[in-house]
């Protein structure tokens, strides 16, 4: 498959993933290959290829990102144990897929960095 546009599919699902919320906006997904019990990707719903394309006409969808990110956190009761959010860009950020998208990540004690 074409790892250029898996979220798009995802988003309109023409292939199948595990959507935990879905909005005009906003469409979050449980990571198909998870790093730890809480693992959930948030994307935008209109492509934008990584943190490089925003600007000051399309900068409020990361506010919007990071407030779903929250608000699954706490759905997912991992905001009082604790969570982190990552996002990677281009090949040093180690950004496989080129589609904006937060790593929701929880659940366990994680690594330090
Ligand atoms: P990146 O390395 O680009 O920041 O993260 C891409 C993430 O997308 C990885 O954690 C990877 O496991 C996840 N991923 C790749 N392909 C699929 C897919 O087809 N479905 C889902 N749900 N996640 C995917």
């Amino acid at each position: 498959m074409n790892i250029n546009n898996i979220f798009q599919k995802i988003i309109k699902k023409k292939i199948p993933s595990e959507i935990v919320y879905q909005n005009k906006k906003i469409t979050a997904f449980k990571d198909i290959s998870p790093k730890a019990p809480i693992h959930i990707l948030i994307v935008p719903n209109k492509f934008i290829k990584n943190l490089n394309y925003i600007n000051k006409k399309n900068i409020c969808i990361l506010s919007e990102m990071l407030y779903t990110s929250i608000k699954i956190a706490k759905k997912k009761k991992i905001h009082k144990s604790g969570y982190r959010i990552i996002i990677n860009c281009n090949k040093n950020g180690c950004q496989k897929i080129p589609y904006l998208h937060i790593h929701l990540i929880g659940g366990k004690k994680l690594n330090n960095f």
